[in-house]
């Protein structure tokens, strides 16, 4: 079962699981990188601690690197890129 997303907006509110909270005291703090940004989504889980949040550049920087260590890693004799050939 996927874990449930929460989205802090500052000084906004929350978004949790779909259902909007109206909250101007949210505070939108990145636990990667410690700053607080427009919004962030949490990363945690029970078992590690569900209060973990991380910003949009914290998570993009990660799907990054994730598709860098498929492509580093790719199966031996496999080519190309591994979001796929640019058509047309
Ligand atoms: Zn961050």
């Amino acid at each position: 079962m996927p874990a449930i997303i929460a989205v802090k907006v500052d000084a906004r509110g929350e978004v949790v699981d779909g259902r909007k909270h109206v909250a101007a005291a949210t505070v939108a703090k990145c636990n990667l990188c410690e700053q607080v940004v427009d919004a962030v989504a949490s990363i945690g889980v029970a078992s590690i601690g569900p209060e973990t949040y991380a910003c949009k550049t914290c998570l993009r920087l990660r799907l990054e690197a994730i598709t860098v260590a498929l492509y580093e890693l790719r199966e031996p004799g496999a080519s190309g890129l591994p979001w796929g050939k640019v058509s047309g």
